[in-house]
């Protein structure tokens, strides 16, 4: 069933300016005769143009070529190489459009947010901090801010970077001096490759054979990384040894896999998990990591308001994570503010739990685990 609730704003009493809607396909905007798909999760043919913010696979569909309707694919350059380098086709893509502009939004390699004819911004996946590479959002002013709301609940403050890295940096030297190996784990796409900067000074380093694939695609890109031997060639060669350290960059998805396993087993490894989620205690128990590190690419709740401070915008709908939340917290800072999936009365576009969560994970937590494995 496609429930469609349509939230409508007007520039002056008569004037309609611009239609935002919760479909299945995603967010949906109307603005001057176009329909706009935001992040579908279903590619929509009925839309004259489909915006991707990033290349995580939460904000990709499987089917994004199209050769009808003149439709168009608003994605950067960069985007379209990673998701085509991870199996997704995308033709018809255009980084420059006319009422259409992509800003950078500081999340991963590539991504960005969509501002529409001056007026209405969507974000996506944002951060506004500096990390090794990766630079910090720029945030333009606009009418109405769509905006992600991943941490948007006033626990989720994150450290500061500099904090992390040493913190990091003690745990791998004291595991260092105990011979005992570490595995540094985050998502495959942007995470992975933070940490190969951050920590690559360390030696030897190797990298998990999923990842090798994407930092080609960043070196590709421009961006310097070290080079690893990946995790096979590591095997084969004999450089992996029990009581011996050595760091591995490996994808967080696979901390309850038999991968992980098999390095704890043979090699004694222990595993250090990056993710926004570790301010929660309970996120070390549920992903099965021996450290936790809450280093994000997303705005922290602060940071989130800040992002909605320097737009300035006179309407926001929130969607992602704790959009409820968030929304609420906005309007007592004297926002206009709605989350889309609060309206939509429905639990919105979280993806179900995946099947290496345990069922008695938090109910409110598991919905949110889409961005683990991202
Ligand atoms: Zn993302
Ligand atoms: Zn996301």
């Amino acid at each position: 069933m496609n429930i469609q609730i349509q939230l409508i704003f007007r520039k002056s009493e008569n004037e309609l300016t611009a239609i935002v809607r919760s479909s299945k396909f995603g967010i949906i905007v109307d603005i001057d005769g176009k329909t706009v798909s935001l992040d579908p999760k279903r590619y929509n043919h009925q839309c004259d143009f489909t915006f991707i913010s990033h290349a995580h696979t939460d904000h990709l569909c499987k089917k994004t070529s199209t050769t009808e309707n003149n439709h168009k694919i608003l994605v950067s350059k960069a985007t379209s190489l990673i998701a085509q380098a991870r199996g997704y086709r995308l033709d018809d893509v255009t980084e420059v459009c006319d009422g259409f502009q992509l800003i950078n939004t500081g999340h991963i390699l590539g991504s960005r947010g969509l501002l529409i004819g001056n007026e209405l911004y969507y974000t996506g996946d944002i951060s506004i901090r500096e990390r090794s590479f990766m630079k910090p959002a720029d945030i333009p002013s606009a009418h109405t801010l769509i905006i992600e709301s991943t941490f948007g609940r006033p626990e989720y403050v994150f450290p500061n970077l500099v904090e992390i890295i040493h913190k990091t940096n003690g745990i791998i030297s004291e595991m260092y001096n105990l011979g005992v190996p570490v595995l540094l784990m985050g998502y495959p796409v942007g995470k992975a490759q933070l940490l190969a900067t951050l920590f690559g000074h360390w030696d030897p380093i190797f990298v998990h054979d999923s990842i090798d694939k994407m930092n080609s695609v960043y070196m590709e890109l421009g961006i310097n990384l070290k080079d690893m031997a990946t995790h096979s060639i590591a095997e084969k060669k004999g450089l992996l040894a029990k009581n011996k350290p050595w760091l591995m960059i490996a994808p967080l998805n696979a901390a309850r896999s038999n991968f992980v396993k098999l390095m704890k087993q043979r090699y004694g490894a222990v595993t250090i998990g990056f993710s926004g989620w570790a301010i929660d205690r309970r996120y070390k128990f549920m992903m099965d990591l021996d450290y936790t590190m809450p280093m994000s690419d997303h705005c922290d709740f602060p940071e989130l308001v800040k992002v909605v401070r320097a737009c300035n915008p006179k309407k926001i709908y929130t969607f992602h994570g704790f959009s409820v939340e968030f929304a609420a917290s906005l309007r007592k800072i004297g926002f206009d503010a709605e989350s889309l999936v609060g309206i939509n009365g429905q639990k919105g576009q979280q993806e179900p739990a995946k099947k290496q969560i345990p069922s008695s994970m938090p109910d409110e937590l598991t919905l949110r685990l889409d961005h683990f494995f991202s």
